[in-house]
């Protein structure tokens, strides 16, 4: 018990500008990028961490070099990495609720979802040039019932050798993911870091509301995983549990 399985799970990908996820730092390098989610199990429980995008139309407004290939839409990736119907998922950890995180949040009829309570406020009242990431039809009572959500306030211990932490920069109620497993703790980061770069290099991606706190939120990583998944990170592969080494030893 307490020991996690931790997989990442394809749910698209997306054409951009190098330099939107590294402040500018290779600018005019245009790269393909997956959008991550992961799955992870205990053995007993099924979690899932992040839902990907509601639809391609609807995302294509907020990020137009978006593309999905079939075995990449929410049910047939969970089915094809974790071999889980999506009833059988008991949790979803959503790290934000930006439509590329939260988008198949009503496809988990069973599950109870986590959010920082911050970030749900948020995502109902964005800042202007926050609106365009949030779709109320991803996480209102639409998608689904509001008893089906936990709302957190802080760092929280889910179960056993599971955590979530605050990591505020991206959104002001962003949240990580922290699983124990045979190789160390993994940190599954959501778009606090969208490649290992920033976290690795110090080096803030371009969609952050706060700079301070994104730097405080890699110094909280560094200090509390191995190894990390972030949101966009190009260099790891679908279904595999190998993720990239935090440079912990960075202040
Ligand atoms: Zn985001």
């Amino acid at each position: 018990m307490g020991e996690w399985v931790v997989k990442s799970i394809k749910m698209g990908s997306i054409r951009l500008d190098r330099s939107a996820m590294t402040h500018y730092k290779g600018k005019g390098e245009k790269i393909t990028v997956p959008i991550w989610s992961a799955g992870a199990t205990d053995g007993i429980h099924k979690v899932i961490v992040d839902t990907g995008i509601r639809d391609l139309e609807t995302y294509r407004l907020a990020e137009p070099g978006v593309e999905q290939e079939e075995d990449e839409q929410i049910v047939n990736a969970v089915k094809k990495i974790m071999g889980w119907n999506p009833e059988e998922v008991d949790i979803v950890i959503n790290t934000h609720l930006h439509c590329d995180h939260s988008g198949g949040n009503s496809q988990f009829p069973s599950a109870k979802f986590y959010v920082q309570q911050t970030e749900w406020e948020e995502a109902f009242n964005p800042i202007a040039p926050e609106a365009p990431f949030y779709d109320q039809a991803c996480f209102d009572k639409s998608a689904l019932s509001y008893f089906r959500w936990e709302f957190l306030k802080g760092d929280t211990e889910i179960l056993q050798g599971l955590r979530v932490i605050t990591t505020p920069g991206h959104t002001r109620g962003h949240q990580s993911v922290l699983f124990d497993t045979k190789d160390g703790v993994i940190c599954v980061s959501g778009d606090i870091c969208n490649v290992a770069e920033n976290v690795n290099g110090n080096l803030e991606p371009n969609i952050i509301v706060d700079v301070a706190a994104t730097y405080e939120s890699f110094k909280k990583i560094r200090q509390a995983a191995h190894y990390i998944l972030p949101g966009h990170e190009p260099a790891i592969k679908n279904g595999s549990d190998k993720f990239i080494p935090v440079n912990y030893k960075l202040s």
